[in-house]
């Protein structure tokens, strides 16, 4: 069988997203919460659980559940909601409605590579605009300038940014707004970790969309995304989304979570924790980290490969992004873990720079 003979050739040049094995590591590579729940309230969901009719198809527009997001994410009266199997879902429905008749998508780099590459999975054309390098700031005059040259059907804004941790100026993101022919998703997959966000603004803009997640608050295991935006454009995406996206466990196992699990403390700690590793990471001579508004920081070192790898030899996984984007050279990013995982990862990072300069 010539495989290759009957696969796209854009679908044949791509990798398939890498996931590293992380098992006996402590995991500090990909943006999860690290606490799970206490004992009685373990309990209370298996016996949720186990009322779960999984013989029969979960509610096909799961509007328990998507009443409770809304209430949790605050999305204002008017807007409408469509639910993803994780926010990447989401993002393929976007394009796989607006894909053909030349529509673009434009958004920033470095950002999130689903971005890409499900546009290359879409057949849309992709178009990423440089940040600003010194703070990987949003280089305003570049972006209004390709919105016009290309009339983007989809321009993503990833906010706070993944893996810079930045927000971008309110004011440039509105006049994106202003500016845009097509939609502006604003990916708000760190809401909870950040000053602002754009959910308040849905009634203002008729081309808004913001997107959340319940990944990075502590249920990155169930896949459940959210997109918020007119009811014009959300009943066009419902046509596209597979029926029965969201099963019956995720759908059981949110509306608890967001009822009953200690999520929001949670959060906060990490918050917290978040500006206590940031404080130290700054004295760390060879060390560079950048604020975040994340549940993760952005570092660079002397020799990332190397600090990457010896600290994955000593236990810890992060995730090295040299070589992903030039404005990335020597990049590192850490996820915000408990307490005495920061610790463990500092006091490696510490002795692994001062041995390579
Ligand atoms: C993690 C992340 C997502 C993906 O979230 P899922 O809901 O787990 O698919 C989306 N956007 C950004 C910017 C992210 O960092």
């Amino acid at each position: 069988m010539n495989v290759s003979q009957w696969i796209r050739p854009e679908i044949r040049d791509l990798s398939a997203y890498h996931v590293p094995d992380a098992q006996h590591l402590i995991k500090l590579d990909a943006m999860e919460n690290p606490y799970h729940w206490d004992e009685p309230t373990l309990k209370l969901w298996l016996q949720t659980m186990a009322k779960t009719a999984v013989n029969r198809y979960p509610d096909a527009h799961a509007i328990e559940l998507k009443q409770q997001l809304k209430k949790s994410m605050v999305v204002p009266e008017g807007s409408a909601t469509i639910l993803g199997n994780g926010s990447d879902e989401l993002i393929q429905m976007l394009m796989l409605a607006m894909a053909g008749d030349g529509h673009k998508i434009l958004t920033l780099e470095p950002s999130f590579v689903m971005y890409k590459m499900l546009a290359t999975i879409t057949g849309m054309e992709y178009l990423g605009i440089s940040l600003n390098q010194q703070d990987f700031s949003l280089n305003l005059p570049a972006f209004l300038q390709a919105i016009e040259q290309h009339q983007p059907a989809l321009i993503f804004l990833a906010y706070p940014n993944n893996p810079t941790g930045n927000l971008f100026d309110v004011s440039a993101i509105e006049r994106i707004l202003r500016a845009a022919h097509g939609f502006v998703v604003i990916d708000e997959a760190y809401a909870a970790f950040a000053d602002h966000s754009f959910i308040d603004k849905l009634p203002l803009y008729s081309n808004l969309l913001v997107m959340r997640t319940v990944s990075k608050i502590g249920l990155a295991g169930l896949r459940i995304g959210l997109l918020a935006g007119a009811p014009d454009v959300i009943a066009e995406l419902e046509k596209v989304r597979l029926p029965y996206n969201i099963n019956v466990l995720s759908q059981v196992t949110a509306l608890f979570a967001l009822q009953q699990a200690p999520l929001a403390q949670q959060t906060a700690q990490i918050c917290h924790d978040r500006q206590q590793l940031f404080a130290e990471l700054t004295q760390l001579r060879g060390v560079a980290v950048w604020p975040s508004q994340a549940n993760f920081l952005l570092l660079r070192v002397n020799h990332a490969q190397q600090v990457f790898n010896q600290l994955k030899q000593q236990g810890i996984l992060i995730k090295n992004l040299h070589g992903s984007h030039p404005l990335l050279d020597n990049c590192l990013r850490v996820t915000v873990g408990k307490p005495e995982e920061n610790q463990q990862f500092l006091t490696a990072l510490r002795e692994i720079v001062a041995n390579h300069g």
